[in-house]
């Protein structure tokens, strides 16, 4: 985007939370046949659609804050209960893939079931279309990004070309970037041999409030990247909780879906130059 959008109201800041619930049908993919076999890793990431998302909604209905969740459409097959109770509480819910297969290498083919698969099943349980999507492991591809277009969507939230929204695939679809240190993941993700990042809430929450401040400064946009079955427990989530209070208390804050953001990036394209309008990124 060649001119700086301008959020609604006095706000200053767009704050987008995103949140992946992966959940253990997600398992697979990330420790392949070994799956099955294992039942301690299985439960963390059963923690996310159960525990974590209770909880999180929680947190987030005390502050009348709304959020965007990506679904894989298998999660969302094994918990309509959590996906419905997401969306009551005013929530937008968007594509994660199906199996949440990392798409690199992936064949054509079955990078299209994975977003065919995956809009069925969110439109099944959600009763209504999800028109963004985030790849799994944060890798888009070529193939993947052509059937965002081909489906609809409007937005995709799994590059890092900019601070702010801009424009991908010609024009047709708008990028909300994300940061790998905005993930909680980065500095949270502490699970037997798969992951030992044990990172201490205070400080990655001031960490992440200095990027806050950073964007504030320069009236631009923060999506954080957060996982229920990881930010959804014990002191992490009290620290997240505060960090949100923080943020609420600069009475600067919009804190909106990435579909509130995505549509205001479009209005803003339509009402823009001849040069936006074109789609160039
Ligand atoms: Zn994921």
């Amino acid at each position: 985007m060649s001119e700086k959008l301008s959020w609604p109201g006095d706000a200053e800041i767009a704050v987008a939370l995103t949140f992946d619930v992966d959940g253990d049908p997600s398992l697979e993919s990330i420790v392949g046949a070994e799956a099955a076999q294992r039942l301690s890793t299985a439960s963390y990431f059963r923690y996310g659609p159960t525990n974590g998302v209770k909880r999180i909604l929680e947190v987030l209905a005390t502050r009348a804050v709304p959020a965007t969740f990506y679904v894989p459409g298998a999660t969302a097959l094994a918990y309509p209960d959590s996906m419905r109770a997401i969306a009551a509480g005013g929530h937008e819910i968007a594509h994660h893939g199906h199996h949440h297969l990392k798409l690199l290498g992936l064949p054509a083919e079955l990078q299209r079931d994975e977003v065919e698969r995956g809009v069925e099943a969110l439109q099944s349980v959600t009763g209504t279309l999800p028109r963004g999507y985030r790849a799994p492991f944060g890798e888009l591809t070529p193939e993947t990004l052509a059937l965002l277009v081909t489906h609809g969507f409007v937005y995709d939230s799994s590059c890092q070309g900019d601070d702010s929204p801009y424009l991908e695939a010609a024009g047709k679809i708008v990028e909300l970037p994300f940061a790998w240190e905005l993930v909680d993941a980065s500095h949270f993700f502490a699970l037997g041999d798969i992951g030992r990042a044990v990172g201490h809430p205070d400080a990655v929450m001031g960490h992440w409030w200095t990027e806050f401040e950073e964007a504030l400064a320069r009236q631009q946009m923060l999506t954080l990247v957060l996982h229920p079955e990881i930010i959804g427990r014990g002191a992490k989530l009290a620290a997240f909780a505060s960090l949100i209070d923080r943020m609420l208390g600069t009475g600067r804050t919009w804190f909106a879906t990435h579909r509130q953001v995505a549509d205001l990036v479009l209005a803003a394209v339509v009402t823009g130059s001849p040069e936006e309008r074109s789609g160039a990124d």
